[in-house]
């Protein structure tokens, strides 16, 4: 048993490896425990929780409510294969078909939203008998090599020239930094349409098996879908006979301040991929919910997914649980409030601070977007930033660990995603903190 905080990280480092991450660059946390918004580490420091690790800790940390659940599925089985019928899974379909939009009825469990996003390229291109996906420039849909192929995100540089060759990517309606040079959302938006619709007919309408969109963005920035733009491209997809897959892993369970992020949009997509807020991260597990039509394509043909553990025991009874608690506390209508009260504190932190360049915030999904100058909207850190040009942005994410506050700070975005369950006092200590540490990027400005 090692017991100092040095030898910890030392046993990781040595033995394990860190994702996305030069090894010898990471300076990992050590944590011990956890409890609601809380993490402690090695030394007893609280930090407040301001990612939800990765937004996915939605309920908060370390529920009993769940504990207890996994505790007595475990009891009665721990692991049966997939290939089983079990009544935790049966009761999770039919739970998810009651709170999922339009006919999304059936779901394929997963491990986690990575594998759930190559199901659901599976199923979709079997369904079309179709090849290519259309996502946006600045999109995150897994870590597979099927949905890190699919994604904009710069992390795919990393097996870059192993990618598979199946997606057409489009400029996303990124209003603050619009690719397009408009002057109102709306603009944007049709700009962004238009741009969709000749990527299609450049390569042939015919060859999409689907067009992949992320619920919310969320790791590329929060990008906000202007009003109606959903519904805009959902009336692309059926002119053109693609799929609509939206991908809620991370905007899904009351994230947005809605059940689902589509529920804002008003639309239903033909596939729905979900993850992280469905146990919570309690224990891994993931899905896939398809249409009644799409559904019925594999009454008499083999689907795809299978995994050893997939649809795992212990990952249904924890999602039961979990589904309980967004109930019975009402962790919805939580996030859609304490995302109201959160918007107009940083709007006067905005105020105070030049170096807040945008604020993207619905629900308790947001991030702020910092910049060296408003006027010419200059980033203060990029994908592409040298370490020397990453210092503004090392220093504010040093002072907030300094002061107790964990979050995601990646690129120029500060990340604002705390668990459902936060108070409006949590909330003013960690906006206390940022603003101290804006002061710091403030002088970069
Ligand atoms: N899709 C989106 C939108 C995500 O944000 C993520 C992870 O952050 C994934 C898919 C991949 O999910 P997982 O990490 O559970 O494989």
């Amino acid at each position: 048993m090692i017991a100092h905080i040095n030898d910890i990280v030392k046993q990781n480092a040595d033995y394990t490896f860190f994702p996305w991450a030069a090894q010898q660059a990471v300076r990992p946390l050590h944590i011990k425990s956890s409890k609601g918004v809380f993490l402690t580490d090695t030394n007893g420091k609280k930090y407040l929780d301001f990612s939800s690790q990765y937004l996915n800790v939605n309920i908060g940390h370390s529920d009993e409510r769940v504990l207890a659940a996994i505790e007595r599925q475990m009891r009665s089985f721990s692991y049966i294969s997939p290939s089983c019928a079990t009544d935790i899974r049966g009761e999770l379909g039919y739970r998810l078909a009651s709170i999922l939009p339009g006919d999304l009825n059936k779901t394929l469990f997963t491990l986690g939203g990575s594998d759930a996003n190559d199901v659901a390229i599976q199923i979709a291109r079997k369904y079309t008998g179709r090849s290519r996906i259309m996502t946006f420039r600045r999109s995150y849909h897994g870590a597979t090599l099927l949905s890190l192929s699919v994604s904009g995100d710069p992390r795919r540089n990393i097996i870059s020239g192993q990618l598979l060759d199946l997606n057409v990517q489009v400029e996303n309606p990124y209003f603050y930094r619009c690719p397009w040079g408009s002057t109102t959302e709306q603009e944007c938006a049709d700009f962004c349409i238009a741009a969709m619709e000749s990527a299609l007919l450049e390569n042939d309408p015919a060859t999409f098996a689907a067009i992949l969109v992320e619920g919310e963005s969320g790791s590329s920035g929060c990008i906000k879908y202007p009003p109606f733009f959903l519904k805009q491209v959902r009336q692309l997809c059926n002119r053109y006979n693609v799929l609509l897959i939206a991908d809620e892993v991370l905007s899904g369970f009351g994230r947005t301040g809605k059940m689902f992020a589509v529920g804002h949009h008003g639309i239903c997509p033909d596939i729905l991929t979900m993850a992280k807020g469905l146990t919570a991260g309690y224990v891994p597990l993931g899905g896939v919910a398809v249409s009644d039509s799409i559904a019925a394509t594999f009454d008499y043909a083999p689907s795809p997914g299978g995994i050893t553990c997939s649809a795992h025991p212990l990952g249904c009874a924890a999602a039961l649980a979990v589904l309980d608690i967004y109930k019975k506390d009402q962790l919805v209508a939580a996030a859609a409030a304490m995302g109201e009260y959160m918007r107009v504190e940083l709007d006067s932190l905005a105020d105070k601070h030049p170096s807040i360049g945008d604020i993207r915030l619905n629900g308790l999904l947001g991030c702020i977007e910092l910049v060296k100058n408003r006027q010419s909207r200059a980033p203060m850190a990029t994908p592409h930033s040298s370490p020397k040009e990453m210092e503004a942005m090392n220093r504010v994410a040093a002072a907030l660990l300094d002061e107790g506050l964990f979050t995601i700070v990646r690129w120029n975005y500060l990340f604002i995603s705390p668990p459902l369950c936060i108070t409006r006092e949590q909330i003013d200590t960690a906006l206390g903190i940022i603003s101290r540490a804006l002061e710091i990027a403030d002088k970069y400005c």
